[in-house]
């Protein structure tokens, strides 16, 4: 079942990582401000060997957004 792009996840208005919609605080960064409105998913592994992670400044394993509204 999927509605919209939002997968059950919000994402972070700071850093971008998708966390769960019932989280209050983001775990990467401590920000508390979130949206819906995201699009596109990126999953980092391994920060230190991961080139998408460096092009898209992500210093933390997680799963993130690639546009935020
Ligand atoms: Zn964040």
């Amino acid at each position: 079942m999927v509605r919209k792009a939002s997968y059950g996840f919000k994402a972070c208005l700071n850093c971008k990582m998708l966390v769960d919609k019932r989280e209050k605080v983001c775990p990467n960064c401590g920000n508390k401000d979130f949206s819906d409105e995201w699009s596109g998913m990126v999953i980092i592994f391994n920060v230190k060997e991961s080139n998408l992670a460096t092009v898209l400044n992500i210093k933390k394993e997680g799963m993130y957004a690639i546009k935020v509204r």
